[in-house]
């Protein structure tokens, strides 16, 4: 497991050599995960969420937010308050679920949010269909002999930066889950496995 300290927080994500996710996970804050825009705000109250949704707001010190991907996008958004955690799935990229988010920690007051992007796959390796020119511009889509490939960081950074986020507030990883061997990929074949992404406030 990687653990980052960034100011005020802790960031926690699992890789290949954590075989055993589920065994971390009661004590940390999560929700029901459907691929949805749904974003839950978590100001209370103790372990697993009763809630369907992808993203995750808190103000809570101690307490890790959290949530799985595999392949998706994993992001952690923060500021001095509130922070978020939220799973990015392709067809929510474009807008929705980040642009939420950031707008509910700017509701709550935060302004200079940092955001960052964990393990992804990346455009080296996420092939996606041919209907995926009539869901993206053709900026974010790479034509690579007979495939196309789609580019999730290009679009998270141009969703936060929409959203008046700073370039210099915007952090990617640049490890791609597929390609890469330190992360579980759905699509390389890691059925079971995924990456945990938790983020708590520790002062
Ligand atoms: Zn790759």
């Amino acid at each position: 497991m990687q653990i980052v300290n960034i100011d005020e927080y802790r960031i926690y994500i699992t890789d290949t050599s954590d075989k055993d996710v589920d065994s971390l996970l009661w004590t940390y804050h999560r929700c029901e995960q459907i691929h949805s825009d749904i974003v839950y705000v978590r100001e209370e109250g103790e372990g697993f969420i009763k809630h369907q949704a992808d993203a995750i707001v808190s103000n809570r010190m101690n307490t890790k937010i959290a949530i799985r991907v595999a392949d998706c996008s994993p992001i952690a958004l923060m500021w001095k308050k509130y922070f978020a955690v939220v799973h990015a799935w392709w067809r929510w990229l474009k807008s929705w679920i980040i642009l939420k988010t950031i707008h509910i920690l700017k509701a709550k007051g935060e302004q200079d949010i940092r955001l960052f992007v964990w393990p992804n796959i990346k455009s080296c390796c996420y092939t996606v269909w041919p209907e995926f020119t009539t869901y993206f511009d053709k900026k974010y889509l790479i034509a690579r002999w007979s495939k196309l490939y789609l580019d999730m960081i290009e679009i998270i950074k141009d969703v936060a930066t929409d959203a008046l986020i700073s370039s210099e507030n915007i952090i990617i990883d640049p490890a791609c889950t597929y390609c890469g061997k330190r992360h579980f990929s759905y699509r390389r074949g890691d059925r079971d496995q995924t990456i945990l992404l938790a983020l708590e406030k520790i002062f």
